[in-house]
């Protein structure tokens, strides 16, 4: 008998047929003699119009309650699992976050998990009753509703299965596992039966959604056992393992995209010591998080442009921020380019092998792709690119680095 943490995602909850064939997927586990709980985000596309609404009404809406109004999504999800559990003669109980507790810090919008109480979740499995959690969300220490960023459903999985000791987390979703990049735009993509907790850390990072980064980083932590696999078809799904449980290291694992990314240049500030802080410093205490960032040399010893990026939902705080800072800082003016796109290569064997930024950069001037941004870790060459170039470029650098399946 197992202990077991079952997530569903949008598309496996986004009608009641859906939502009964999840009931029947748990059933299978509990008849199985497994204790279950399962976490669910809520109906497909329900959060993205939430979001839409708080947008809507103001472009800088306050955090507290953007989370007041996303976060019910979910509770929706749960009650109806709970529902279609009971009614498949399975003993159910719907739990939002701040009834379990789900503690988090209080960062709205993007909060971490700091802990949860499993034990009367514990108490209840073990009494043969399976918990169905609202995923995203928890409760801060202001003692309101937080949620943990878009795709946080993965992270209260893994935070749950670490709190309720389970011995596997296995997260059900759209495609039947994690793949040499995604499914839906290159067909050629190949399944990856195991991967690195490091390289899956990376592609999520980097804008592979189908395991948000944070549940992947508390995964590798907490040591939990992953699995993606498909709620619609009964296949084999990928495992994040550790990286020596990899017995053929590919160069390059896999590659990533993401489309929600924007470009900042910050024009003429002053070429002196300082001028990088003055800058980013504004933007972190605002909470706006910058990736990539280049400094061009001075062409005239004095002023210099600053450009980065950073996710494009941050753009209209962050311009914000630089206006208000603008006399601080010196600059002539801001321009913001959001048509844009970050792809990235990921792989452990970067480590040992050369060339791999190389061929990057050759594959994408041979499409006439030009390169605006670059930037490298030990395990990833990260590039941005005009949005339009996207899957071209995804696809020729997936048959450039030998992934595309036979
Ligand atoms: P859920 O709603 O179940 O959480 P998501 O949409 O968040 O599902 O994540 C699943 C999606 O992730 C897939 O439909 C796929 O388009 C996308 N994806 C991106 N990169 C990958 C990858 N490397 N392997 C598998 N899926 C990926
Ligand atoms: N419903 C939330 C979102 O769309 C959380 C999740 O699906 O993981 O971002
Ligand atoms: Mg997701």
């Amino acid at each position: 008998m197992a202990r077991i943490v079952m997530k569903f995602g949008g598309t496996s909850v986004a009608d009641l047929d859906r939502i009964r064939n999840v009931a029947a997927r748990v059933k299978r586990e509990v008849e199985a003699g497994h204790q279950v709980a399962v976490v669910v985000s809520a109906m497909a596309g329900v959060t993205n119009q939430l979001v839409a609404w708080c947008q809507g009404l103001s472009p800088l809406h306050d955090a507290r309650e953007y989370d007041a109004v996303v976060a019910t999504g979910e509770q929706v999800t749960a009650g109806l699992t709970a529902i279609a559990l009971q009614e498949s003669g399975v003993d159910a109980r719907s739990w939002q976050g701040w009834q379990v507790p789900v503690r988090t810090d209080g960062a709205h919008g993007k909060a971490r998990i700091d802990r949860i109480d499993g034990e009367e979740l514990i108490r209840r499995m073990r009494a043969g009753q399976v918990p169905v959690v609202t995923g995203f969300q928890g409760i801060g220490p202001d003692n309101r509703i937080t949620t943990l960023g878009r795709g946080g459903s993965d992270t209260s999985a893994v935070a749950l299965a670490a709190a309720l000791k389970a011995d596997r987390c296995d997260i059900y979703t759209d495609v039947d596992g994690v793949y040499t990049t995604d499914p839906r735009i290159v067909a050629k993509a190949r399944k990856l039966d195991k991967i690195a907790y490091e390289e899956m850390l990376e592609l999520a990072s980097v804008g592979a959604k189908v395991l948000q980064t944070r549940s992947v980083e508390l995964a590798m932590k907490e040591r939990v056992r992953v699995q993606v696999l498909s709620s619609f078809q009964d296949v084999p799904g990928s495992l994040v393992v550790d990286e020596d449980e990899i017995v053929e290291k590919a160069v390059v694992a896999g590659i990533a995209y993401s489309r929600d990314e924007a470009k900042v240049t910050v024009r003429r500030v002053p070429d002196r010591p300082g001028v990088a802080a003055g800058v980013f410093g504004p933007l972190a205490a605002a909470g706006v998080n910058v990736d990539m960032i280049v400094q061009n040399v001075s062409a005239d010893g004095t002023t210099t442009d600053m450009t980065f990026t950073l996710g494009r939902a941050d753009l209209p705080r962050a311009r914000k921020v630089l206006d208000e800072n603008r006399d601080a800082i010196g600059f002539s003016e801001v321009v913001a380019d959001a048509d844009v796109a970050k792809i990235s290569v990921v792989g452990v064997g970067m480590r040992s092998h050369a060339g791999v930024a190389n061929t990057m950069f050759r594959t994408l001037a041979e499409k006439g792709i030009n390169i605006q941004v670059i930037s490298t870790s030990e395990i990833k060459v990260s590039v941005l690119i005009g949005a339009e170039y996207t899957e071209l470029a995804v696809r020729a650098l997936h048959s450039a680095y030998g992934l595309d399946a036979a």
